[in-house]
């Protein structure tokens, strides 16, 4: 890779964070970036209720001290009364421009995590699909937990974890659709990248029970 390319990697990695980050913000995440790169990117925390099981702000009161004081509480902000708890999640960030295919609106990515185990359930890929919009660039995200890896490569591979070969090439249309199709024979479904991990940001909220679908 030509010093240049390598150059416009790292800007599109920089901007796919950013974006992430800001929708992270958004959705009450607080976003910790890595000082040293390990694979693991951003560190996301937010507070939890025990009691009244759901994610909240530190509770705010007001106590009257000479004047009227602020006073940020460790305590939830619904039922005032529990201690809060901070729950951490753990992503790898893939952010990528991919490379013209024969189609004007499709583009070929090619997604190779770094993390190459199921590493629990705390543990996420977010891989960025970056398109150019009309205005601003479009992000696509798919969010995926380091378990959910298995169903559509093949982590038990010797060669897996220690060779460079075994990527992930998704072609992606401008709308997000991943159009790879799986295979019978492998038993790999891809289509779980549009119906599951396609900016699946309700994957982090593991500790809310959603209803089965
Ligand atoms: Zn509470």
């Amino acid at each position: 890779m030509s010093k240049l390319e390598e150059k416009k990697k790292q800007v599109i990695g920089l901007y796919g964070e950013m974006r992430l980050s800001m929708e992270l913000h958004e959705l009450g995440w607080q976003v910790h970036r890595a000082y040293i790169d390990e694979g693991i990117d951003f560190t996301i925390t937010i507070y939890y209720c025990p009691k009244c099981k759901k994610y909240s702000n530190q509770w705010v009161r007001y106590a009257k001290y000479i004047k009227k004081v602020k006073c940020v509480t460790n305590l939830c902000e619904h039922c005032k009364e529990t201690e809060l708890q901070v729950i951490s999640r753990y992503l790898q960030v893939k952010t990528s421009e991919g490379i013209a295919t024969n189609k004007e609106d499709v583009r070929k990515f090619s997604f190779h995590p770094k993390i190459r185990y199921n590493m629990g359930k705390e543990v996420f890929y977010v891989w960025i699909a970056v398109f150019e919009g009309k205005y601003d660039k479009i992000c696509h995200y798919y969010i995926l937990n380091t378990k959910d890896v298995k169903k559509f490569d093949n982590i038990n591979l010797p060669t897996y974890q220690i060779t460079d070969n075994q990527k992930t090439e998704l072609p992606i249309r401008n709308d997000g659709t991943v159009l790879k199709k799986g295979t019978a024979a492998t038993g790999y479904d891809y289509s779980v990248f549009n119906k599951r991990f396609y900016n699946d940001f309700g994957a982090l909220e593991i500790e809310i029970i959603k209803p089965e679908n």
